[in-house]
């Protein structure tokens, strides 16, 4: 097997994957202690983004790194249902069939959308495989699939028992376009320009005065039950217990006071609509004033809120049937024309809306299902403060700490058919008159109705013996059944042998916008369920943004899919490029061209590889790195290795992701590439067989750790050569994998900072005689002398290892001077106590230099005051963005930084070139 020219990655990756599959490589290990991981998993409707691609490559590292290290790795895959999601994508489906949901039915649409489900599900897992991501297949689950769906069941039935779960009249978030409740963190709140109305609501004993109101949502008048008034307010005391009379509706409502009222929003008087707002729903409750609900499910104004004895109003004409917005207008219109608006101002609300589809959202009374939160908030604040579980970074715990501390009961029933079906019974003949038929089939669950809760139907009514039941409609939501993911996929509430060994989880990695979502409901669930936290470690971390840290839209057109540049640049250079940026609690700034800047760095290792494989004497085994015989540079790039070693390792243990890439680049490029690589084409030609040898095993050695270490960032590359190396090697083994082999360690005493030391030296001497050469732009091909004047150890040191600063600095002759005059006319430079010094002579033509230097220095002077003239065009800078103000005053920089080196070099030149002198 032989490396090609080049990296072709395409066939490459899709070889190595197979194989890895083939291998059953993904499976845990028999022996060894457990690393276990789930997945977050994606939306079954997803398709891979950015996000994705971030936090599954984090995973895939973890787990390479401890498969490699000995550890059996679990780490489960799967998909979430998405309830809303993906109810949303068949209904759309439908709607371009002119079809909805309701013609089809309950169980034809859920048929329907398990269809779609087969069909469409797998995408996005297919696209993790090309991501390279090693997850047991094998554990696959999906949020919905049997197993689970028991899970799910069984969960809701004992927090029944448990006496943590009622059903109950709530007032809750309600999106009218999903037509289903929402969770409180389902609801986003933004900023949005609104208005303040101002509205006179006439005394009933003295209509010509009134109460003026102000309100962000005239519409909602109409569900007024009172008005309130701070009882210090002195402006209201001979207003309270009187009476006012609602606008339009003209209903006669009380004024009363209640300390909740601030007297200074507004102008003190506060309307109270129990039904479409929270606070005023809990003073409806302190006072027990009606709720009124005036809105449908769709937000339109429901006629029968407001029909009395089955007649509706004359004024309800205007405005049965309308949407909440067309409401308001036509109310305002009305209070205009009836004299009772008194003004209107720009008001800054916070409006919240659907994070689904972005619909506001409508405060709604409807018999809900609520989990009792507190008590188990309580066990997963303790856990994460005791440090059972910890969150990575730190930080992130403080904003776990105040969401759980102020946590409120949590809605989990949703009125929509895909999902778990909640496992709640109601008897159809004793409890009758709480269940309202509303049509064929159809039928309406009232507060009142007692559920029967079971994990299967029951078959008969405790109370009636009655066998009829209707179950209860709606559905969980999604993060019900996510919050059970750690434990469900491993087969609880059955006791399995994958329970025992994988649970808790040692680490989950995810984004912070899923910490409350997900990570707390995890905890609450693992500790309630299992008796233990889900997971020792949670690693968050940021997003992935554009070059600007502006975040990726389809509207900005600043999205790079990962598929593409897996495509362009390979799933190696990716990984390593996302690897690289993730920096801990910062965001990961992605540009196109950091990814090709890494796919150099593929290529570089591919280079160095073939560079090995073809110096490589077939047969020649790795190398024992105790070997004291060893030339320097073999004993100095062993040592390196081995501090690599340990802070790669140092890295990947405390998440360190930037840091560890960071570390294997560096060595990789600058180390062993430019450094050793060099060093040992000496050895390689020296004619000494011996010698030769030695460094062959080395090269072969320090290659294949690299590879080893690389694994987890760069598992297809690294494959690839490695199958090469072995190959070469005689090692080869049809079914060996990289991935199964030990990854590197360390031993005490590997890493000699004496050797470090006196290569160092020696390198600065070769970068300062390379540096002057460049300086003094010597022609790469031309030989120079050198002059060196020390003393003592580092003299003979570099007498003895001279052969490299010949080679690498491309020296000819080098006299060695302990005292004596400094010769003049040479380009100088000191390292430690060491002078070297290169005769200028040897280096170029005088007056030809000159004369380059001289042109040079006028064109950057040239270039140096047209940037200066910009900077002081006050026009340009006050016009200009902050970016290109910010570019022009680094070329400025620049340009002054070349004008003094090139000041510099003509000071030298004309130091030893006299007049007259044509040297
Ligand atoms: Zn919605
Ligand atoms: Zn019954």
């Amino acid at each position: 097997m032989e490396l090609s020219k080049a990296y072709a990655h395409g066939e490459i990756e899709a070889r190595w994957y197979r194989y890895w599959l083939d291998l059953g490589a993904f499976r845990p290990s028999d022996g060894g202690a457990s690393f276990s991981m789930v997945i977050p998993p994606p939306n079954v409707t997803g398709s891979l983004h950015m996000g994705h691609a971030l936090n599954n490559t984090l995973q895939d590292i973890l787990c390479r790194y401890k498969r490699m290290d000995g550890y059996s790795v679990l780490w489960v895959p799967g998909t979430d249902h998405a309830g809303i999601a993906t109810q949303n994508v068949v209904e759309r489906q439908l709607a371009e069939k002119g079809q909805n949901r309701a013609q089809l039915g309950r169980a034809k649409f859920i048929e329907r959308v398990w269809q779609w489900k087969e069909e469409a599900g797998n995408t996005i897992l297919n696209q993790l495989k090309a991501l390279g991501v090693s997850c047991d297949w094998s554990h696959e689950r999906f949020t919905m699939d049997e197993g689970l769906s028991r899970a799910v069941r069984e969960a809701f039935v004992r927090l029944w028992e448990d006496g943590l779960l009622y059903r109950a009249e709530r007032l809750i978030n309600w999106c009218p376009r999903c037509k289903t409740a929402l969770a409180d963190i389902e609801v986003v709140h933004e900023e949005t320009d609104g208005h303040l109305w101002h509205i006179r609501y006439p005394f009933v004993d003295d209509p010509a005065n009134g109460l003026i109101v102000a309100t962000t949502r005239p519409e909602t008048m109409l569900g007024d039950t009172a008005v309130a008034v701070n009882p210090e307010d002195p402006r209201y005391r001979r207003a309270v217990g009187r009476k006012v009379r609602l606008p339009i509706a003209g209903r006669e409502i009380p004024v009363i006071a209640d300390a909740y009222v601030d007297p200074t929003f507004g102008t003190g008087a506060l309307k109270i609509t129990p039904g479409h707002d929270f606070n005023d729903f809990e003073i409806g409750q302190k006072y027990d004033l009606p709720t009124i609900c005036i809105f449908d499910d769709d937000a339109r104004i429901r006629a029968a809120a407001f029909a009395e004895n089955g007649k509706e109003p004359e004024w309800l004409q205007r405005y049965k049937g309308k949407d909440r917005f067309e409401a308001r207008k036509l109310i305002v219109e009305q209070l205009k024309d009836e004299g009772l608006l008194e003004k209107v101002e720009p008001y800054r609300l916070a409006l919240g809306r659907c994070y689904r589809c972005q619909t506001p959202v409508e405060p709604y009374l409807t018999p809900q299902w609520f989990v009792k939160i507190k008590p188990l908030a309580e066990p997963a604040m303790e856990v994460v403060r005791d440090g059972r579980v910890k969150i990575v970074p730190e930080g992130w715990a403080n904003s776990y700490f105040a969401w759980m501390e102020n946590i409120k009961d949590w809605t989990i029933s949703r009125q929509i058919w895909w999902g778990h079906q909640i496992p709640a019974w109601y008897c159809a003949a004793c409890e009758a008159g709480h269940i309202v038929k509303t049509g064929q089939g159809d039928f309406l669950l009232t507060k009142e109705a007692r559920p029967i809760v079971a994990r299967e139907q029951p078959t008969k009514c405790p109370v009636c013996a009655g066998d009829q039941f209707i179950r209860d409609p709606d559905v969980l939501d999604t993060w019900f059944s996510s919050g059970l993911w750690p434990f469900s996929t491993l087969g609880w509430p059955d006791q399995t042998e994958d329970l025992k060994r994988f649970y808790p989880t040692s680490v989950l990695v995810t984004g912070f916008d899923i910490l409350f979502f997900w990570v707390a409901r995890m905890i609450m669930m693992g500790l309630k369920f299992m008796g233990d936290v889900p997971f020792r470690d949670v690693y968050i971390h940021a997003l992935v943004r554009d070059q600007e840290g502006q975040k990726m839209s389809k509207s900005k057109g600043n999205v790079i899919d990962p598929l593409d540049v897996m495509d362009k640049f390979g799933t190696d250079a990716f990984r390593f490029t996302l690897a690289a940026l993730a920096a801990m609690g910062r965001d990961v700034k992605l540009a196109e061209d950091r990814i090709a800047g890494y796919q150099n760095f593929v290529n570089k290792l591919w280079n160095a590889a073939r560079f090995v494989l073809m110096n490589l004497s077939a047969g020649n085994a790795a190398v024992d790195s105790s070997d004291g015989k060893l030339n320097l540079a073999d004993q100095w790039i062993l040592s390196r290795l081995s501090a690599t070693i340990g802070k790669t390792r140092e890295a990947l243990d405390t998440y360190r992701f930037n840091e560890f890439a960071h570390h294997l680049y560096q060595f990789t490029w600058h180390e062993f590439c430019d450094w050793y690589i060099e060093m040992s084409k000496l050895a390689l030609n020296s004619g000494d067989a011996n010698e030769r040898q030695k460094t062959e095993r080395v090269l072969a050695t320090v290659l294949e750790n690299i590879l080893l270490l690389l694994h987890p960032i760069m598992p297809f590359v690294t494959e690839e050569i490695w199958h090469a190396l072995k190959e070469k090697l005689g090692q080869n083994d049809p079914k060996a994998t990289i991935m199964l082999q030990p990854y590197p360690r360390a031993a005490e005493g590997d890493v000699r900072p004496e050797i470090e030391e006196r290569v160092g030296y020696l390198m600065e001497i070769t970068r300062a005689v390379r540096n002057l050469r460049a300086e003094m732009n010597c022609p790469p091909s031309k030989e120079v002398k050198v002059l060196v004047y020390g003393s003592g150890d580092n003299l003979t040191l570099l007498k003895a290892h001279e052969r490299y600063l010949r080679a690498l600095a491309r020296v000819g002759a080098i006299e060695y001077r302990t005292e004596g005059e400094r010769p003049k006319g040479a380009a100088t430079a000191v390292v430690g106590e060491t002078e070297v010094y290169v005769p200028l002579g040897d280096m170029i033509n005088l007056e030809e230099e000159r004369t380059r230097l001289s042109r040079e220095l006028g064109k950057m002077e040239e270039e140096l005051a047209r940037v200066r003239k910009k900077l002081g065009n006050s026009d340009f800078i006050a016009k200009a963005k902050e970016e290109v103000v910010r570019r022009e005053k680094e070329k400025a920089a620049e340009f002054e930084e070349k004008i003094r080196t090139l000041n510099l070099s003509l000071g030298r030149i004309d130091e030893i070139a006299q007049p007259g002198d044509k040297a």
